[in-house]
């Protein structure tokens, strides 16, 4: 059981009000944490704002209670105005830094208390504060951690909110950081009526054909270098239209390069519809990604981490990041 700063049990319980954000293009440990939670806290009789960006992708459309979420600056302000600042929490999750808040962050900072709940090796802190444990596997098996100790029985639905959070961190318990708690927790999360099945067809079994042509189009630019210890693939804003797939729908293109036997550095350098570029890193063996991630401004974990360029080119991200990885290796 991990050590919670006394300070986020006594905050929650004695606020009426919680806002609850996380950082955008979220992720399965992103929206399984933060829908799981709100679940979780509305089951301690709070009113919850659980404010995302944008609405959930169709990747991640089965996560019950998607339909709490809510997109709106303006009712996130008056939802806080209303409550009384005194009475309301907001709290961040999963979030590595303030700037990944995304176009909400200045709205969400202004409030106190600010807590922020996250597992990023190379965390910047923001809010007023935090609870880190950048062993942990995810957030989901934090906002687990908290849930037991405020003594709160998880219903079915923020149970498998925070499996799917857990499994998609852990890449299906594959890596490095699922721990003999994160399986005692995946137990528990089954026993209270989670079925792995069921989570695995509607993460892993669910995809689009767009998605699987633009798969396609991706894996054609797979390149390796420095004897195969390097793969790249890349992506283009053509190959977007092209496939006419959503941007979310390249969540995990980048293990295809690094399940090659000779690769101990993989990354996948996206072109985005915005006109900035980024790069997703992913590492096996002695490579710490999230040190090369920091110098480019970005952040993340030993294994996997990511950054973004603006107003550079793709072959000019290229050309960096080869040179980048040629230097880690
Ligand atoms: P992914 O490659 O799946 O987008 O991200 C891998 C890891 O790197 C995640 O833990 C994610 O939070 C982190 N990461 C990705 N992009 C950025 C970024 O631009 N800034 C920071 N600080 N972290 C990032
Ligand atoms: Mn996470």
């Amino acid at each position: 059981m991990k050590v919670i700063p006394k300070v986020f049990p006594d905050t929650i319980r004695s606020a009426t009000h919680v806002v609850l954000a996380t950082h955008v293009n979220p992720d399965g440990d992103a929206l399984g944490s933060l829908l799981g939670f709100a679940d979780i806290l509305q089951g301690l009789g709070k009113k919850v704002f659980a404010y995302l960006e944008e609405p959930v992708s169709s990747m991640y459309d089965f996560l019950p209670n998607c339909s709490i979420a809510q997109f709106d600056t303006d009712a996130l302000q008056d939802f806080v105005q209303q409550a009384g600042s005194e009475n309301t929490v907001t709290i961040a999750l999963d979030s590595g830094d303030a700037e990944r808040l995304g176009i909400a962050k200045d709205i969400l900072l202004s409030n106190s208390p600010f807590l922020t709940i996250d597992h990023h090796q190379g965390h910047r802190p923001y809010g007023d504060e935090l609870w880190l444990e950048s062993e942990c596997s995810s957030t989901g098996e934090m906002v687990y951690e908290l849930a037991q100790q405020m003594g709160v029985e998880l219903s079915v639905a923020a149970a498998f909110c925070l499996y799917v959070a857990i499994v998609t961190d852990t890449g299906s318990f594959r890596y490095d950081c699922t721990s003999p708690r994160t399986l005692r927790i995946a137990a528990d999360l089954l026993e209270k009526g989670v079925r792995p099945a069921e989570v695995a067809e509607q993460v892993y079994d669910n995809y689009t054909l767009a998605r699987l042509r633009l798969m396609e189009l991706v894996l054609s630019t797979l390149v390796v270098h420095s004897t195969g210890r390097i793969g790249i693939i890349s992506l283009s804003a053509a190959m977007l239209e092209e496939s006419g797939a959503e941007p979310q729908d390249v969540e995990g293109f980048v293990n295809y390069p690094r399940s090659l036997r000779s690769v101990e550095v993989a990354a996948f350098i996206k072109e985005t519809k915005e006109g900035s570029v980024s790069v997703s890193l992913r590492a096996k063996g002695k490579v710490d990604v999230a040190k090369i991630a920091a110098d480019f401004n970005g952040g993340g974990h030993k294994n996997a981490a990511g950054f973004r360029f603006t107003g550079k080119s793709l072959p000019e991200v290229q050309a960096e990041v080869l040179l980048a990885l040629q230097n880690a290796l």
